[in-house]
């Protein structure tokens, strides 16, 4: 990522100015590049589902600017929320809570819940504090494609479909982030993010995992089997046995002399923070498959396990 620059603060205010008038911004957050509308603005939501051609059914991620904001879109501040806030915001962690009636339906996919987090890079906040409404925002790219985490990325992919483009460089984080539900009773994991299910516990004590990706009535739009796909057929491979044609391999232990390939990071938060990249590059050109060797079952481990079974379901 690159810091925060003078110039960034014209462009911010700029961006800001289209959020309210009902305009989508593509911008930046820690884990990956967001398409923003005013979240409280129906229409502007509608914009953000129709540019991604992304199902009605899928709920949009709001990001605030602090935990003030938050609680201006929910019927209930929990305990536990007002600790994993402090804990973790700004950062990679959305918490799911009842919402307030204003909360659009439109934005929450029907639900009486909404999904909130605030995000730690320095545009992001910014854009929030300058437009000073909550802003919806899914990540950056078509429904069920590869997520954006450069701004380049977001230009190839929605184009003039959007008004502006905030280019805050590379991401950090490089994944989506943890889905943590406080609605019901009893805290549950949506969906697993670089804000693991043992920092979560370490503040707040056991919490269940969803296994919504096969039952759920509404699956959140991260939990859809097939997601975060790039073009090109991605497969896992164990050991190091890859299919006919032409490919490239990302590798951690079993390396392969026949194929073109690209030692990944051992470890897991700089792997995350590079995967997207790598796929996009892989993507654009057109092989007949990307590999990727399965990592490790450790729990730290287990959000880019979760993206690369979802990106090699067909
Ligand atoms: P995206 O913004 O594209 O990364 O995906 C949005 C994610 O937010 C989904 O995977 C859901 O897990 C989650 N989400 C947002 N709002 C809700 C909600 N009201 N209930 C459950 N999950 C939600
Ligand atoms: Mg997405």
């Amino acid at each position: 990522m690159k810091d925060f620059a003078s110039s960034d603060a014209s462009e911010v205010k700029r961006a800001a100015a289209l959020i309210r008038s009902g305009e989508l911004v593509a911008f930046p957050t820690e884990t990956v590049y967001g398409l923003g509308a005013n979240a409280l603005d129906i229409l502007a939501v509608e914009k953000i589902y129709a540019v991604k051609g992304r199902p009605a059914g899928s709920p949009l991620i709001v990001h605030v600017d602090s935990i003030e904001m938050a609680r201006t879109l929910v019927r209930d501040w929990p305990e536990n929320a007002e600790k994993l806030a402090r804990k973790f915001w700004p950062g990679p962690l959305t918490l799911v809570l009842p919402k307030e009636p204003h909360v659009p339906d439109r934005l929450t996919a029907g639900l009486d819940t909404v999904g909130i987090r605030v995000p730690s890079n320095a545009i992001a906040l910014a854009l929030i504090r300058e437009a000073g409404v909550p802003i919806a925002a899914p990540s950056a790219n078509r429904f069920t494609e590869l997520s954006p985490t450069t701004a380049q990325h977001v230009r190839e992919t929605l184009g003039d479909r959007v008004a502006m483009v905030l280019d805050g460089g590379h991401t950090t984080v490089g994944i989506e982030s943890t889905v943590l539900s406080l609605a019901g009773t009893g805290a549950i994991l949506l969906r697993p993010g670089m804000v693991s299910q043992a920092d979560i516990e370490a503040v707040i004590g056991p919490i269940r995992v969803s296994r919504s990706a096969e039952t759920a009535a509404h699956p959140a739009p991260g939990m859809h089997p097939r997601h975060y796909s790039p073009r090109t057929p991605l497969v896992l491979v164990d050991d190091g046995i890859l299919p006919a044609g032409k490919g490239i391999y990302l590798w951690l232990r079993h390396q392969v002399d026949s194929a073109r390939s690209v030692k990944m990071p051992d470890d897991p938060r700089a792997y995350a923070s590079i995967l997207y990249e790598k796929l996009h590059e892989a993507d654009a050109e057109h092989l007949d498959w990307i590999a990727v060797e399965t990592p490790p079952q450790d729990a730290s481990w287990t959000a880019i396990r979760d993206r690369l079974e979802r990106a090699a379901a067909r």
